[in-house]
């Protein structure tokens, strides 16, 4: 009997109270396509499957022999995996070690693979069918081939990891862990982003895995009590009808069984009514936290020339107004960096997102230069003059005592814009996602845009005032550039580089007075163009849009007059109302308090819930 391991590490999630993992679906998927086959149970038994990332050595040093090691491998787990795949080789010089899964170059030179002599074969492409050719060349004593091309799956009527076993020993061996689960209802994507390594030819026709399967795995999920899902579909909700189904089981599970109680998707791009309907389903259920709308830029040459498609301005502003109405939550993800993107495109870009409505959550990204991309082409690096730093830890912090820092390669530069354009350009998403997305001049600058006033000329307005400001707001705000600018030039200095823009929020918070005040000073009722009534009210309104960490909700405002419907668009007139102030979340520590304003920022954590 010949002893596999299956690697698959990531990262540890959770703080103190709970610990919690993904289960390591890729290779699980592998195992369970190979146990079909009554000649593998003869001849192999899984040692080990590897989900988390332990030490090292003493994890090796108690690692009874294996034979064949496979590592699946990406941006969360390439170095983990090298110093793992090199221990395990180091002290069973005869175990096979094949690489698979993203991270692995295709093709593969040999360079590259002379650099990783631990290595004896790699995977490309979906590993299933090369998986079970290795399996049967060991079993038959012969070779194995340095390359596998796996070929592209048509028919995924194919066993799953978790209804054939395939995690119940982890489980079981580990009460104390929250695992997670991925569920893919399809796999491929249509489009061919130059910045993704999904999208491509060899990808872009969508296969469907049986419905009768997906629905089984979502019965394991809710019997196995898993709390969080990933659908990893590339466009969830493409397949309207059937998407459908399966969101109404996940919700009926939920209500009969209490699991799971989170389901992560990431929605069709051209994501449209129906896939609203989707969403407002989840939202209802309260199984998902909003919709992701994934721009990546707004401007029409970067995505022609990134081979990005989205959806019209015109549908967008629709699908916003529609969550806006039914408080769905909603946010929009860009990315800084990509070719053709200048200063301005950038800034623009921001603030046309929050004027098609998205006043939620924004998330800027920096470029990331994954290995298998379009855009990682010599052609492409000396065509965009693409400059890039080896960042840290830059996916997700690491927490975990393995001391193994994962790196990116963060694109820092373009022939489109310079090291410090791209500085600024940072700063400028800090300034939005800061001050609009979290409500601190919200009010005021979604009244004047009713009134056409630009968001563009606000901000910009808002950003002259704030480098210049000697006070907390100012002081913040050169605390996040000094920060951005170490990271960009060195790789180091942020812990998860993309939760850089939402460091400062605390600190706004707790000078809550002060940065009030400096907005005040910014639109005042000239800039406005209100008489004293009408900017007293609204001043009103404006304080109580954030939250305060130290008052005492609810708390009541009157209002003199309907500002929170001209908001909405309705023309202004002069009506005493009385509202409710509310948190989302009352009699919370300090500490809660600030953690939830990083980690319920998509929620609207920070923002007030104002009501009649
Ligand atoms: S970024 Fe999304 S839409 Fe574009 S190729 Fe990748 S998976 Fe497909």
């Amino acid at each position: 009997m010949r002893h596999i391991l299956l690697s698959q590490p990531n990262f540890k999630i959770g703080n103190q109270t709970f610990e919690a993992y993904w289960l390591p679906y890729a290779v699980g998927c592998l195992w369970a396509y190979a146990s079909q086959h009554d000649w593998v149970h003869d001849h192999y038994t899984v040692r080990d499957i590897v989900f988390r990332r332990s030490n090292i050595s003493s994890y090796v040093h108690n690692l009874e022999p294996v034979d064949i090691a496979f590592f699946s491998v990406y941006m969360w787990n390439r170095e983990y995996t090298h110093a793992l795949a090199k221990a395990v080789k180091l002290k069973y010089p005869k175990c096979v070690i094949v690489y698979g899964g993203p991270e692995v170059p295709n093709p593969t030179p040999n360079s590259w693979l002379a650099d990783h002599p631990w290595i004896d074969s790699v995977v490309l492409n979906e590993g299933e069918h090369p998986f079970v050719d290795i399996l049967e060349s060991v079993a038959e004593g012969n070779p194995v081939a340095q390359q596998y091309e796996g070929r592209r799956m048509t028919d995924l009527n194919v066993p799953s990891p978790y209804t054939t076993g395939v995690f119940d020993s982890i489980i079981e061996d580990n009460p104390h862990v929250q695992f997670n689960a991925t569920i893919e209802t399809n796999r491929g994507c249509p489009f061919s982003c130059t910045f993704c390594d999904w999208g491509s030819l060899t990808y872009s026709k969508i296969q469907k895995f049986p419905l009768d399967k997906v629905m089984a795995e979502l019965d394991w999920v809710a019997h196995n009590a898993i709390e969080f899902i990933t659908i990893a579909d590339a466009n969830f909700g493409v397949f309207y009808k059937r998407d459908m189904q399966i969101t109404d089981r996940l919700i009926e599970l939920q209500q009969n069984t209490g699991y799971p109680t989170v389901v992560n998707a990431t929605w069709y791009k051209n994501s449209s009514e129906q896939v609203l309907e989707i969403v407002k389903k989840f939202a209802k259920s309260g199984l998902s936290r909003g919709m992701t709308l994934s721009m990546q830029s707004m401007d029409h040459t970067v995505l022609d020339v990134v081979k990005r498609k989205n959806m019209e301005i015109s549908n967008l502003k629709h699908i916003f107004d529609q969550c806006n109405k039914q408080d769905i939550k909603s946010y929009t993800e860009l990315i800084l960096g990509l070719p053709h993107e200048t200063y301005d495109t950038w800034c623009d870009g921001l603030c046309s997102v929050i004027e098609a409505g998205q006043h939620g959550a924004i998330e800027t990204w920096l470029c990331q230069i994954l290995i298998n991309a379009e855009l990682n082409t010599p052609q492409q690096k000396d065509e965009h003059g693409i400059s890039t730093v080896t960042a840290y830890d830059y996916v997700t912090s690491n927490i975990d005592d393995d001391g193994i820092a994962e790196t990116g390669e963060i694109v820092n530069a373009t022939k489109y814009m310079s090291t410090e354009q791209m500085i600024e350009a940072y700063a400028y998403g800090w300034l939005i996602i800061n001050f609009h997305c979290y409500g601190w001049s919200q009010v005021y600058t979604r009244l004047a845009n009713q009134r056409g006033m630009s968001y563009r000329e606000m901000y910009d307005n808002l950003i002259a005032h704030i480098k210049v400001n000697s006070g907390i707001v100012g002081t913040t705000y050169r605390d996040a550039v000094k920060t951005i600018e170490q990271f960009l030039r060195t790789g180091k200095g942020v812990p998860s580089g993309y939760n850089l823009p939402y460091k400062g929020q605390t600190v706004l918070h707790l000078h809550r007075d002060e940065v009030i005040k400096f907005v005040d000073s910014v639109f005042t009722k000239e800039y406005l163009n209100l008489n004293d009534d009408q900017h007293n009210d609204l001043k009103k309104y404006q304080h109580a849009f954030t939250t305060d960490p130290y008052a005492t909700y609810p708390m009541p405002l009157h209002l003199s007059h309907n500002w929170p419907d001209v908001l909405l668009g309705q023309p202004l007139s002069p009506v005493e109302k009385k509202y409710n102030v509310d948190c989302l979340e009352n009699n919370l520590s300090l500490d809660e308090y600030t953690m939830r304003l990083y980690a319920r920022r998509r929620q609207g954590w920070g923002k007030s819930v104002i009501r009649i």
